[in-house]
């Protein structure tokens, strides 16, 4: 299987697409990743619990830039006269907004750097959807399957 460039990976993950055909849209809404690429097919749950590791990068992004405008501030003069609980008011919205500013990018690059490290294979024409209930906390993006099938191995061709 020839590998896409990254840059290439790169630019599917910004812009929200399938990492394997760079054309199905990732996103059903605001924060739930469908479960498969509608156009080839592609899974976008490879495992159970995927997307944990996209919640810590949502994090570390989220805290870079709140710390690089949090740090500066304290050095500036007091021109907006708010209270103590006032600013931390505001403070803790911006972290917020943060949040859930960086949760689509961290998902999609998440899922566009690990499909580019290691691809696993499009079901187009497998019927045999899992039957597994999928239980999805938007926001949080909790994800719980009751099936635990690992489609990355056991359904590589030779040529791969
Ligand atoms: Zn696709």
């Amino acid at each position: 299987m020839q590998r896409p460039p990254f840059s290439q990976a790169l630019k599917n993950g910004v812009r929200f697409r399938c990492p394997n055909c760079g054309d199905g849209g990732l996103f059903s809404s605001f924060f739930k990743i469908r479960d498969e690429c509608p156009v080839c097919g592609l899974s976008f749950y490879p495992e159970s619990g995927y997307y944990a590791g996209a919640m810590y990068l949502d994090y570390a992004l989220a805290a870079g830039v709140f710390l690089a405008v949090f740090i500066p501030s304290l050095f500036l003069p007091d021109f907006l006269h708010l209270s103590y609980l006032q600013k931390n008011i505001l403070w803790v919205i911006f972290g917020t907004l943060l949040c859930l500013g960086f949760a689509r990018p961290s998902y999609s690059l998440w899922l566009a750097i690990d499909y580019w490290i290691s691809p696993w294979k499009a079901r187009r024409m497998q019927k045999a959807h899992s039957n597994g209930e999928i239980l999805e906390v938007p926001l949080v993006s909790m994800i719980i399957r009751t099936d635990q099938v690992d489609y990355r191995h056991g359904t590589h061709s030779p040529d791969e």
